[in-house]
């Protein structure tokens, strides 16, 4: 099996990223991540590992890997909120936010079935939509 570092590399060699030991680090907490992280997040996580990194390499290097199609931004659509970022598997689908502690969780697509019903009733050619749900989670209920 081919291992994680060597697939990450690729995907950056791929894209024509130069390959730097930061980069390669940012990728694999996102690729490791099973929900959409902030780049403060980011920061505090591999922090541990590479003191000297700074906030805005941080930043940087998330909206490079975003501009070319290797993450995707979850905007929050929510006041004074930051964007966190996935790595984009090709895969449709949805998120639901916590309002209050900014948690993410991916949702599977319900909307198959009705596209096409909708398709079918108007005639249209159905190209896209987007669903995001808020709600208050477990622990900021508590
Ligand atoms: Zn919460
Ligand atoms: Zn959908």
């Amino acid at each position: 099996m081919e291992k994680l570092e060597d697939i990450l590399k690729n995907v950056l060699k791929g894209n024509d990223i130069r390959i730097t030991r930061q980069r390669e680090e940012i990728l694999k907490i996102l690729y490791e991540a099973e929900r959409p992280v902030t780049a403060k997040k980011v920061y505090s996580i591999l922090r541990k590992k590479l003191p000297y990194i700074r906030l805005s390499t941080i930043y940087r290097n998330l909206n490079l890997l975003e501009e070319k199609d290797i993450l995707r931004k979850v905007e929050l659509n929510m006041d004074n909120r930051e964007s966190s970022f996935e790595f984009f598997r090709g895969e449709h689908h949805h998120h639901l936010v916590c309002i209050s502690c900014q948690e993410i969780i991916p949702l599977e697509c319900p909307l198959a079935e009705y596209e096409k019903r909708l398709q079918k009733e108007t005639n249209y050619t159905i190209i896209d939509h987007k669903i995001k749900v808020y709600g208050i989670c477990p622990e900021c209920r508590k």
